[in-house]
């Protein structure tokens, strides 16, 4: 199995990132994909994915690092300049996608400055033939409406994805893949739930999120990637499908996306 989407460099992991990685392999899990979220961050993750086969990253703005990355002391005088450095550090290292980026409608940071952030990154993607990794909250048509600006070679994945299937399979459509993450767990996410069900299992990819999204039952603690295999459990339970096929399919949809 691959998790598609999982923050494994950040800090909470520093005391024992290479026990949680044993075990993830020893449960099967055999690739880590870890986004980017801001600039300071991304330098240090190429190095860290270097060292470690079988982990590889992608570089972005997260939604919740633009106020950081576009005030008074942040690193970019503009969305132009955020683009350049991003293509500088795409070119000079080995990243699979862009991301994560989007847009997240919970935040304080106002929309027009996402956006503008947001599509700095569209145009990275576009022209260096990468797909993305969107984080997507509260602000769906805003974001499907900018993604058919630009022309996006490779689509990419709607990370934790939770919604109908109609939204679904629009983003399916646009060259989309959902993310399958620990939502799927909760009993009262019915509608996601029902969702994955539906859809073809070719539009799926399995992610943990980790640190965040933990499992039903779970709240509070650090999630890991370990977790992996049980959300794929879970997808396998609400599709009648036996595990295997679940890991496999995922695998190869997240093998095709990032061209791994
Ligand atoms: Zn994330």
């Amino acid at each position: 199995m691959i998790d598609s989407h999982c923050h494994f460099d950040f800090d909470v992991f520093q005391p024992d990132r290479l026990q949680v990685w044993r075990r993830c392999m020893e449960s099967g899990i055999s690739n880590l994909i870890i986004p980017g979220v801001c600039k300071s961050q991304w330098r240090p993750l190429a190095v860290l994915v270097d060292s470690h086969p079988g982990w590889y990253a992608a570089a972005g703005i997260h939604p919740w690092w633009v106020a950081k990355e576009t005030g008074p002391s942040g690193g970019f005088a503009d969305a132009a300049q955020l683009g350049l450095a991003l293509a500088e550090h795409l070119s000079q290292n080995h990243c699979i996608a862009v991301g994560e980026c989007g847009l997240d409608a919970a935040v304080d940071t106002p929309i027009e400055i996402q956006k503008a952030v947001f599509k700095a990154q569209l145009e990275v993607a576009s022209e260096l033939k990468l797909p993305l990794i969107l984080h997507v909250h509260r602000a769906h048509n805003e974001l499907i409406k900018l993604l058919k600006q630009f022309h996006l070679p490779r689509g990419g994945v709607v990370h934790a994805f939770s919604g109908s299937e109609q939204l679904a399979m629009d983003y399916w459509k646009m060259g989309f893949y959902l993310g399958v993450g620990g939502t799927i767990t909760y009993t009262r996410a019915a509608k996601t739930r029902h969702t994955v069900s539906q859809v073809p299992l070719e539009s799926l990819v399995l992610e943990s999120d980790a640190p965040d999204m933990p499992l039903s039952g779970r709240q509070g603690q650090r999630n890991s990637p370990e977790n992996l295999p049980l959300i794929a459990a879970e997808l396998a339970k609400l599709r009648a499908v036996p595990l295997q096929e679940i890991a496999d399919k995922t695998r190869i949809n997240t093998e095709m996306l990032f061209s791994l």
